[in-house]
């Protein structure tokens, strides 16, 4: 991570803007199973009542969430205790915040922790206290725990999955102790509130205002009710979101609920990408032997070999690299008319020859437009970009290279001139004029759009409402 952004999130700079859209999920939920757990003996489900002010989608997250909890805890006697950390702990001279969700005691007196998901994040292994959310949380409860047992559980409530261990705090403090100690000297090592380094990390950084490394920056907060940050993010794909259907972003990127639905796998295409960097990273596509040793590494099926060799015929050679997988942002001040937003873009791959600056986006998909120049995260990929092509005195491309066989020819790549750079830019302005002063979320509710959709099961607006994919409980 940037160590600027390091600096000020541990100084406790304030910033702008915190999770909470996460908390508008979070904060009924633990209510309602406080209040299901307020005088011991059996848990009353009837507390799950789902929030009526909440969007449809949380509500269909809500509800489904309440039918795990009954699943995986209905069945404990227990009884609410109300822990004091939903402010930050001091140890030491530093503020350990974080979220620790539900602390209850058991008939038998377990003291008990349950860190509750609601997003489909990432999962632990095996292991509970492989998430730093959940030991820091265990060192924050030692004050109540002392040296005895804590059931420690922690439970994924979309997916139905849960992970749970006594840990014997007595036992295992020293080792808990030691692991935060490492973190907080890495941590002081790293931070440098005068380095700062952009990429994809500016997406959720609570610092741009007034970050040197986006001149004209301002700290804005966003408006109180609204969940749009004060400063508007850009990425290809959700600008990509955004044009197909409003409810689909406000979805996924306002209120960040987990996807209902599939929306293809993208597992082959992560495969792709990572093997075409190693080639590059280790040695050339063009040299036989190196393809043939990284693509037997990988245990290359036929497929992945057919399509390393499709770009190898189209990689540019000789070539210096810039990088691959790089990320990359860039800051759009406001004008008088429209307002300030910040862009970030991976690029698989950037190479400079023959006077330009030559970027590349693999595709494992369809073709969706005939010319690169018309997909709309091409117009965020060449923005950020333009700026390090000018620095170096350099034209500018962006190609895509459909490596699948089925397709017969990539589209026509992009090579914008400066007055088309500029067109670009008033394109992404006025997307976010739109963003900013859109005053519903209404979906498009077109059968062509919804079908693909990733919230098609729980959205309002579908043309195919349904049953949402998440792993369902079994009926008894
Ligand atoms: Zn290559």
């Amino acid at each position: 991570m940037c160590p600027r952004r390091i600096a000020l999130d541990f100084a406790d700079e304030g910033g702008a803007h915190d999770d909470v859209s996460r908390a508008r999920l979070r904060s009924p939920f633990l209510d309602a199973a406080r209040a299901a757990h307020g005088d011991g003996g059996q848990m009353r489900r009837d507390a799950f009542r789902v929030p009526v002010d909440l969007e449809p989608e949380e509500q269909a997250v809500f509800a489904h969430a309440a039918r795990w909890y009954a699943q995986l805890y209905g069945d404990r006697e227990v009884t609410t205790y109300l822990h004091d950390c939903d402010r930050p702990t001091e140890r030491r001279g530093v503020r350990v915040g974080g979220w620790v969700d539900l602390t209850v005691v058991g008939a038998d007196g377990t003291l008990e922790l349950r860190q509750l998901d609601l997003w489909r994040s990432r999962a632990p292994r095996d292991d509970p206290l492989e998430l730093v959310s959940v030991w820091l949380a265990v060192l924050r409860l030692r004050p109540w725990v002392g040296d005895g047992d804590l059931l420690v559980s922690w439970a994924d409530l979309v997916g139905g999955a849960r992970h749970e261990r006594i840990v014997d705090l007595g036992a295992e403090l020293e080792t808990l102790r030691a692991r935060y100690d490492e973190h907080l000297e890495t941590l002081r090592a790293r931070a440098d509130a005068g380095d700062p380094r952009p990429g994809s990390g500016c997406a959720q950084c609570r610092h741009v205002g007034k970050c040197p490394a986006h001149p004209g920056a301002v700290r804005l907060s966003g408006r109180r009710g609204d969940l749009r940050p004060g400063i508007l993010r850009l990425s290809p794909t959700s600008l990509e979101t955004w044009r197909r259907c409003r409810r689909a972003w406000h979805d996924q990127y306002l209120l960040t609920v987990p996807a209902s639905d599939e929306g293809g796998s993208p597992d082959h295409g992560l495969l792709v990408h990572a093997v075409l960097r190693f080639l590059h990273d280790h040695g050339s596509c063009h040299d036989d032997a190196h393809v043939a040793d990284v693509l037997e590494a990988h245990s290359g099926s036929p497929r992945l070999r057919d399509e390393v060799l499709r770009h190898a015929d189209r990689c540019p050679t000789p070539a210096e690299a810039l990088g691959h997988e790089i990320d990359v942002a860039r800051f759009a001040p406001a004008t008088p008319a429209t307002y300030s937003f910040l862009a970030t873009a991976r690029l698989d791959a950037v190479w400079i020859h023959d006077g330009i600056l030559d970027a590349r986006d693999y595709k494992t998909g369809a073709v969706l437009t005939p010319r690169v120049a018309d997909d709309p995260r091409a117009w965020v990929q060449l923005w950020v970009l333009a700026p390090i092509a000018r620095e170096r005195g350099l034209g500018l491309r962006l190609r895509y290279e459909h490596l699948s066989a089925d397709i017969a020819e990539d589209p026509d790549p992009w090579e914008p001139d400066g007055e088309e750079l500029l067109a670009v830019e008033a394109r992404l302005r006025a997307e976010i004029v739109a963003m900013r002063d859109a005053d519903g979320w209404a979906g498009v509710a077109d059968p062509e759009v919804c079908k693909y959709c990733r919230y098609r099961s729980i959205c309002p607006d579908s043309t195919m409402p349904g049953e949402p994919q998440w792993p369902a409980v079994a009926e008894a």
